[in-house]
Order: structure tokens, then sequence, then C-alpha cells
């Protein structure tokens, strides 16, 4: 609309902003964008940037997936329109401001394979229903030097192990968490709180919940706002699930609550088992019921597979567990407003807006089929007697997707099918490539 236009052109100059970045998260949940001048910013607003559609399709190695729409069709334009609702000044970039973008097909129809359309659709649905699914993130990630003496070229920030929940010095001696936590305040993500995670290098910071959209907004703004302040600091700061053999994985911990369209919290009932509502029993019971077709998303990467396990405190079974961390599903112990999810399933490898939206589909399709969970977990959790087991690799978790179908009509199926083809490009990749484990397991041996 021209008059939010003209206010934020207004605001922009007031703040000596001349550059807007426009910026839309890919399949992987990278930001892919461009730098615009302000002074052509108002027709960007109005008519869309131009994108080839192979943003969606390209590797990080750079090779293009084929899926519909793409390569075999010529890999026409994607239009890319910015949120003004979305327009920040970047704290640590002067004279730049960000704003979030949605992705269009050449025919003004939202692109399928756009995550922040696949959200936004499935969104669509709970609010038809009168409900506001309300979202926390919690992302772990390590920070890595440059060293000549390890074969990647990287070592962990920080020689302090064990210091778990720790602030300060300690863990990180150049106040590198302390100076983040400040830098993404000022940049509007509602950030909570930070501290050092399990394992040396690895930090974790939380952001304040909020509606479904604007929480994948903040934390699809948090992942690219870690990487570009490491880079600036000469440090590479990675989201990769399970990095190092020796030192635990980085999850994504989403915390889920809903609301009515009056405000009131739905997942609490204080006359019902455990205090959780039918609905919040029947949002347990689809998210265990679909976690495998979810992890696909959630758990989007051939590494992603490494971090789960026994003992390690991400999830390796489907199960749930009242304020217990070895369950994949936890239910933290506060009631009332604050009766709530926590789903430990994800890793920080996850496309924010992804996750969010697998968790999502996953807890409607619980709610509409009624679906019962089974008697919460007692005590440990990595008892495979007690549940069954997650997908060990991304292929299965591919196929789990595909063969579920319901998960796939609330996804888009045009969007699974493109995700799917990306992915299992992936898989083959990895497939044929040989890895330093079986050189030493086999070169010597053999
Ligand atoms: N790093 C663990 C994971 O991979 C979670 C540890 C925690 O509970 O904060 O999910
Ligand atoms: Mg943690
Ligand atoms: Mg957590």
């Amino acid at each position: 609309d021209l008059a939010g236009l003209e206010q934020a052109q207004r605001q922009l100059e007031e703040q000596g902003i001349d550059v807007v970045r426009v910026g839309y998260a890919d399949l992987i949940g990278a930001d892919r964008g461009r730098d615009v001048l302000v002074s052509h910013f108002g027709r960007t607003v109005g008519g869309g940037l131009a994108f080839c559609r192979s943003v969606f399709a390209t590797t990080p190695g750079g090779e293009v997936v084929d899926f519909e729409g793409g390569m075999s069709d010529g890999l026409p334009d994607v239009k890319v329109v910015p949120d003004l609702s979305t327009l920040r000044p970047v704290p640590w970039e002067p004279g730049v401001a960000h704003c979030i973008a949605d992705v269009f097909d050449p025919d003004g129809t939202p692109s399928a394979e756009g995550p922040r359309h696949v959200l936004r659709q499935l969104l669509a649905e709970f609010a038809a229903l009168g409900l506001s699914p309300i979202i926390g993130p919690e992302l772990e990630f390590f920070v890595l030097e440059k060293s000549d003496k390890t074969a990647t070229g990287w070592h962990r920030y920080g020689e302090a192990t064990g210091n778990v929940y720790t602030a300060g010095l300690k863990g990180d001696p150049d106040s590198i968490t302390l100076e983040t936590l400040r830098t993404l305040g000022d940049y509007g993500l509602d950030v909570i709180s930070a501290n050092h995670e399990f394992s040396s290098g690895q930090f974790e910071i939380n952001l304040w919940h909020g509606e479904a959209l604007d929480a994948a907004d903040r934390a699809h703004r948090f992942k690219t706002a870690i990487k570009e302040l490491a880079h600036r600091r000469g440090q590479l700061a990675t989201f990769m699930p399970k990095p190092f053999n020796d030192e635990g994985g980085s999850g994504y911990h989403l915390h889920f609550s809903m609301l009515d369209d009056q405000g009131n919290a739905l997942f609490d009932d204080p006359s019902a088992p455990h205090g959780l509502s039918t609905m919040a029993q029947h949002a347990i019971g689809g998210i265990l019921a679909h976690a495998p077709a979810a992890a696909a998303l959630s758990n989007p990467t051939i590494n992603s597979y490494k971090r789960f396990g026994p003992d390690t405190l991400a999830p390796w079974l489907i199960d749930w567990g009242l304020d217990n961390r070895s369950a994949m599903l936890r239910i933290p112990p506060e009631r009332g407003a604050a009766s709530r999810i926590e789903l430990r399933l994800g890793d920080a490898s996850a496309n924010s807006y992804l996750v969010i939206a697998a968790m999502l589909a996953a807890a409607l399709l619980g709610i509409r089929n009624e679906i019962e969970p089974p008697e919460p977990l007692v005590g440990y959790g990595y008892d495979v007697a007690k549940a069954a087991q997650l997908p060990s690799t991304l292929a299965t978790a591919l196929d789990a997707l595909e063969a579920d179908q319901e998960m796939t009509a609330l996804l888009g199926p045009k969007f699974v099918a493109a995700f799917l083809a990306y992915k299992r490009d992936e898989v083959a990749r990895f497939q044929r490539w040989t890895t330093d484990w079986e050189f030493a397991e086999y070169a010597y041996h053999i």
C-alpha cells in the first residue's frame, strides 16, 4: 500500500539508510537476496525484484537440481516482493535495512517452493479454525576459529569444555555472545538470553515466543545474523547439526503453545490428565504419529542423523515425557498461559519456516484426526523397547515424507516434490562420495 510505502521511505531517510537488503529463505534456509538502493526501493515494493528460479534449485556446490518449473522449463523468473512490515535497520551494517520478501511465480501466485509461503498457507488453516500457534525457537550453534592444525582448517573457539549454562569469560574469552546478544536485541529479534552449551565453542541463544510467522522470520534472521557477525570477526558460526565426532550436536528446539482468537491459552486444562487440554494431547499425538515425515524437514541434512542417538540429549526415539529431556517431546513443567510443548526433534540446520511448518502440520493432523498419544515416557528415554525409532538416515526420512500423504497435502504437493528432488540429489551425491572414515577403516586393513 502506498501510504505504508511513503511512511517506510520517510523512516529510512530519517535513519540515514540508503540501502535495503531484500532477503528471503531458500530451501535450505539460507538468506537469498539483493541490496537495493533506497531510491529504487519504491519500485521494488510495487513490481517486485526478478530472480532466476534456480534460487530454489541450486545446491551449495552450484549444481542445479531439476524439478517442475525449474531447469526443464527453462528456469523462468520468480518475483520477489518485500513485506514492508518486516523492514528493520541492520545494527552492524550502518546505512542498511533488511526486509523479508515473499516469492511469486510469473503469473502472480505465491511460489509453491517458497518456505515462507509453505508456513503462511498452513497458518491459514489454523486461522480458519480460530487458532493461532505461538512459537519460541531455541537455536544452538558452534563458533569456530581458523586453524592450521586441523584438516578442516577450523577449530572450536575458546578452550573451555563442560561450561554448560555459564556466561562470561570462562567459556567465551572474547565476550562474543554478550556482544551478539546486544546486537540481535537492537535488530529487533526479541532474543532473551545467551549461554554456553555443553560442548566447547557451542552456544545457545533463545528467542522470545511469538506468533508463528513472526517467530519464523526472527529465527531466519537470527541464523543469518549469527553467521554474518562471526564472519566479521574472521570466525565461522555453524548450524551444522553434528560437526564433531567427539562433541554433541546442535539442536533447534521449538516451544509451542496455542491461542484462540480471544488470546486464551488452549493447551491448558487443570482438570485434564497432566493439566494438558484435549487439544494439546491431540497435538502431541499428531507430532508423534507424523514425526518420521516431519524429520525430513526438521532434520534436513545427511549430517542431521549423526546427531540422533542414545544419551545425547538429542532424540533417538519417537516419544514424549513430562519435563523429560531424554524424550523427543518434552512438556515443560509450567501450566496456565505457559502450558506448552517443547519439540526437541529439529536440529540447527533446519530452515526456520519449514521446521515450524513441519511441526504445525503434524500437530494439526493430530487435532483434526483426534490422535491420542500413548502414555508419557517415565524415566530413561533412550530405551528402544519403549518406543519406535526415528529415521536413521535422510533417505529414510525423505521416503517417510513422500509416503505421508496427509503431511504432503498440508505442506503443498508441489513444495514436497521440489524438496524431495533437491534432497534426494544431496543423498545421491553423498552416496557416491568416499569419506575419510572409509579410508581409515578399510585402506590399511583390507
Ligand atoms: N545439544 C542438544 C541437542 O542436540 C540439546 C541440549 C539441551 O538440552 O540444551 O538437541
Ligand atoms: Mg540447549
Ligand atoms: Mg530446549
